[in-house]
């Protein structure tokens, strides 16, 4: 079997996501420990780690950028504390 690969692109670059998308991810700021683990598994690299404006426990938050979100539920599921929802955007 051959291996898998991921190609480098400039997310700045890319199409911004469409009307089509039903779901977003939201993070809930609880939960979150700033462990990095979605922004390493986002397909779309859409996924940064920020300073929280107030620290408590944790340093850092994840802050996702919906102009290219696809709401694909990579982040969700890879979240090892369940910080991550997918919410519906339908209306
Ligand atoms: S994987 Fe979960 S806990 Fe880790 S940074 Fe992302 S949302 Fe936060
Ligand atoms: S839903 Fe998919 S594209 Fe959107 S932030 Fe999560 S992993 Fe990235």
């Amino acid at each position: 079997m051959e291996k898998g690969a991921t190609i480098k692109h400039d997310p700045k670059k890319s199409p911004k996501t469409g009307e089509w998308r039903n779901v977003r991810p939201e993070v809930d700021p609880n939960k979150c420990t700033g462990c990095g683990m979605c922004v390493k598994y986002c397909p779309e690299d859409c996924i940064i780690l920020k300073n929280r404006k107030n620290p408590s426990k944790f340093k850092k938050l994840a802050e996702i950028n919906y102009d290219f979100c696809k709401g694909c539920g990579v982040c969700a599921a890879v979240c090892p504390f369940k910080a991550i929802k997918m919410k519906s955007e339908i209306k």
